[in-house]
């Protein structure tokens, strides 16, 4: 299952889904059926689960195109008629779900429901990126209780994300429900699928002293030859790079200088004075990918590619 939430973490959800589907992928998963309908209308035909709550009031279309549902509340799977459902257990992300005692009687009450089909079962890990696994194979072991107890098995039983996908093979079940992987982060051997570039607007010298963007949070210590970008926070660059974050001119560091704007946000240029307006200007690609960006930015790779604003044009190379 290839996980496209989030407009496909930012990536563009419909381009990202026919990769995933072309490469092999058989389901698709997304956070909320608004999503689940987009890949629809774009033509995408292949299974799609929904993995959050659906509201009642949306289960009858995104049921009519042919979605499934995930399933955590008795209340919520009466609008869930005709519909295909997967079970959600909670077994210790403490998030969403029938906790594991509730889960057996859960399953055999929904599955006498008319014209609903029991069609998964599935957990979420809460560590299966930590360097420390007994958390998730205590879920683990919770999961094969539960299973143990059903009525029945559901067609698919699923667990792994991208890091249990790489470090727990227990986990694989019928279905691994990979997202950060299928982007290139979260797993050996992965490369980056994304590129994040902008583009010079001005270049300017600018003597000692002189403050630099919103309240001159930085001032200058001596002449400084300054890049301006047309990138701010707005488009996803974090405002918490200010002053701290990097960007890439000519293959050279450029720091980021005060304050990231909404719109625009001002370099370094010590490191590659040459550089002219127009030239391209590197955020996230070779020397700085997404993940050294998040570190900087004391956040994870996953937010700041999701992050990636409207305005910035998603331009798709094939080989
Ligand atoms: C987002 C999500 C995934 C994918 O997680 P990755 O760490 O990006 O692989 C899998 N399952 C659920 C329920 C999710 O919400």
């Amino acid at each position: 299952m290839a996980v496209v939430k989030a407009d496909g973490y930012g990536h563009g959800a419909v381009p990202a889904a026919q990769a995933a589907l072309g490469a092999g992928a058989t389901w698709l998963g997304v956070a909320i059926a608004e999503e689940a309908i987009a890949l629809r209308a774009a033509g995408i035909e292949a299974p799609i689960l929904v993995l959050g709550w659906t509201p009642p009031e949306q289960a009858g279309e995104a049921i009519a195109a042919g979605i499934d549902l995930t399933v955590f509340s008795l209340a919520d799977a009466a609008a869930y008629r005709g519909g295909r459902l997967h079970v959600k257990v909670d077994t210790g992300m403490t998030r969403l779900g029938f906790s594991a005692a509730e889960a057996p009687g859960a399953v055999a009450d929904l599955a006498a429901l008319p014209g609903v089909e029991v069609r998964g079962i599935f957990t979420h890990f809460a560590g299966s990126d930590e360097d420390d696994l007994s958390g998730a194979r205590r879920q683990l072991a919770t999961v094969q209780s539960v299973l143990g107890a059903l009525p029945f098995r559901p067609p698919f039983v699923h667990a792994a994300n991208t890091a249990a996908v790489f470090r727990l093979p227990e986990a694989h079940f019928d279905l691994c429900r990979a997202g950060i992987g299928l982007y290139g982060y979260g797993g050996p051997g992965l490369r980056p699928a994304l590129r994040w570039l902008t583009r010079i607007a001005q270049v300017r010298d600018v003597p000692a002293g002189t403050g630099v963007s919103y309240n001159s949070t930085y001032v200058t210590e001596t002449s400084e030859r300054l890049a301006t970008l047309p990138v701010g926070y707005a488009d996803g660059l974090p405002r918490s790079l200010s002053n701290r974050g990097a960007v890439r001119v000519a293959g050279c560091i450029a720091p980021i200088r005060g304050r990231v704007c909404m719109d625009q946000t001002v370099a370094s240029l010590a490191g590659s004075p040459d550089a002219k307006p127009g030239d391209p200007v590197v955020i996230i690609g070779d020397g700085q990918w997404a993940d050294e960006v998040a570190a900087t930015a004391a956040t994870i790779p996953y937010e700041i590619l999701c992050r990636i604003g409207p305005r910035v044009p998603r331009i798709y190379l094939r080989a």
